[in-house]
């Protein structure tokens, strides 16, 4: 096992990971920007390393800085958290090269699912239903494409081969919309991504988002460990997930775990990862896998039991997986609002100084969070302050708990969409369960883009 790992991440994953470390007896060295010098979780780290400036392309997506660190730290072995440098195969690679252990899959892994033109491509080889549409990326020929929409049906959507975090998407519902949303596509694709490759998919008009969480050792066992359904989206980006999905025969879900865990197996798949599926009239569509942790990991970890975090450790030091698919049990519901600093309407950020914070607690209640009161958040990243996780024995009694927890959970100093997940606890549709990917935008009177 480890004795000292770096984590390469800020604000509650980092805090996050800590503790799965700090549990198991391993050091752990926080890398921190200028802006978050003073977070408790980089006091609370054994050891921490300022790596740049507060922009994150100068500190936490600089993959020189990340890597000194760890050399003048002796970690032996870097776990990425999400977002920033999570799923950049190149710095997996130089972590590897530089004689560290990635905690996540191999390098080439990340570089096959990070275009969603190889994966997609991968899957449907691996046996894995994906949603209908172009095969592979587009041609430059216009004839070629107003054929293939026709081929498809509209509307479509027109989706960047590296697009990620909701991004690089458009959707087309005539003809004489398609060349140019393709190409306005490519062009935003190229400047956002470094690639213009683009691809088309059927666009979906009421289908779920519903995503399978497994677990890989390197020694050819893979399991999966239930699913989660994150449809309530706004701008294609999450804000409340579930596990497991609402209304969805059980014998569904083990047959999509089964075929995804196989696919792990096929492609020598390392640690955790997640198949995102559209899910319309009971049929699953991939659209895409991520080859990390996720923020949502948390539910699965109430209903599972299991330290995902901690497991990605023990397959990243070569461990094999301690339990096999007829051991893992689903026990109740789980649910995640994430709290985000924004105005609860309009999604404006509200970064800045917070006097006052009180948690919630409770049975069943779990707060990732990494602010305090007289804690500052920065402008500079992702407005996700915490997620607030409930757990019951049925989803009335996940529910119920969240509306509580909700109401216990005070902020003062910043906006936060606390008022919004209120409603949305109170939502008759919610409530009943299996609202698609829509309903939160349409609720809102916000066109999807
Ligand atoms: P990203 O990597 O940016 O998260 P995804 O491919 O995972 O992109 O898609 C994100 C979200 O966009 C989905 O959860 C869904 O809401 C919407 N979306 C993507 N593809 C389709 C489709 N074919 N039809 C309808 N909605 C889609």
């Amino acid at each position: 096992m480890f004795d000292k790992i770096l984590i390469a991440n800020r604000g509650e994953i980092a805090l996050r990971v800590q503790r799965a470390c700090r549990e198991l007896g391993i050091k752990t060295v926080a890398v921190y920007s200028e802006a978050d010098r003073d977070a408790k979780y980089v006091k609370l780290a054994d050891e921490s390393v300022c790596i740049g400036p507060a922009p994150s392309a100068k500190s936490y997506l600089s993959i020189p800085s990340v890597i000194s660190a760890a050399e003048v730290t002796d970690a032996q072995a870097i776990h990425p958290g999400y977002g920033f440098l999570s799923e950049n195969a190149d710095f997996a690679e130089r972590v590897e090269q530089s004689g560290f252990v990635f905690i996540g899959p191999r390098a080439e892994t990340i570089r096959l699912m990070g275009d969603k033109v190889s994966a997609k491509d991968a899957m449907k080889k691996a046996g894995v239903p994906c949603v209908p549409g172009s095969e592979g990326a587009l041609p430059d020929d216009p004839a070629e494409i107003i054929k293939t929409a026709k081929r498809v049906g509209y509307p479509v959507i027109i989706k960047a081969a590296g697009g990620g975090g909701g991004r690089g998407m458009r959707v087309v519902h005539t003809e004489a919309a398609l060349l140019n949303a393709v190409s306005m596509t490519k062009a935003e694709a190229q400047s956002a991504f470094g690639n213009p490759m683009v691809y088309m998919e059927k666009f979906l008009e009421n289908p779920r988002h519903i995503e399978i969480q497994i677990l890989a050792d390197q020694h050819g066992n893979a399991v999966f460990l239930g699913d989660r359904d994150c449809s309530m989206q706004r701008r294609h980006q999450k804000i409340i997930e579930e596990a497991p999905s609402p209304l969805l025969p059980e014998r569904l879900r083990d047959r999509i775990g089964e075929r995804c865990a196989e696919a792990c197996r096929k492609i020598k798949y390392r640690g955790a990862g997640t198949f995102e599926f559209l899910y319309e009239n009971g049929e699953f569509y991939f659209i895409e896998m991520n080859t990390r942790l996720q923020v949502e990991h948390t539910v699965t970890e109430m209903i599972t039991g299991i330290d995902l975090v901690q497991q990605q450790i023990f397959v990243a030091a070569g461990e094999k997986l301690p339990f096999r698919q007829r051991d893992i049990e689903l026990r109740g519901h789980a649910i995640e609002c994430r709290i985000n600093a924004e105005d609860p309407y309009n999604f404006v950020p509200s970064p800045g100084f917070i006097n006052r914070f009180h948690m919630p607690g409770g049975p069943g209640v779990r707060m990732d969070t990494h602010v305090y009161g007289g804690y500052t958040v920065p402008p500079h990243y992702d407005s996700m302050i915490g997620k607030l996780i409930t757990h019951g024995a049925t989803r009335e009694q996940a529910i119920a708990r969240m509306r509580v927890a909700l109401s216990e959970l005070y902020v003062e100093g910043i906006k936060t969409n606390v008022a919004l997940h209120a409603d949305l606890m109170a939502d008759l549709a919610f409530q009943q369960g299996g609202t698609s990917i829509h309903y939160l935008e349409n609720k809102l009177g916000i066109a999807s883009k």
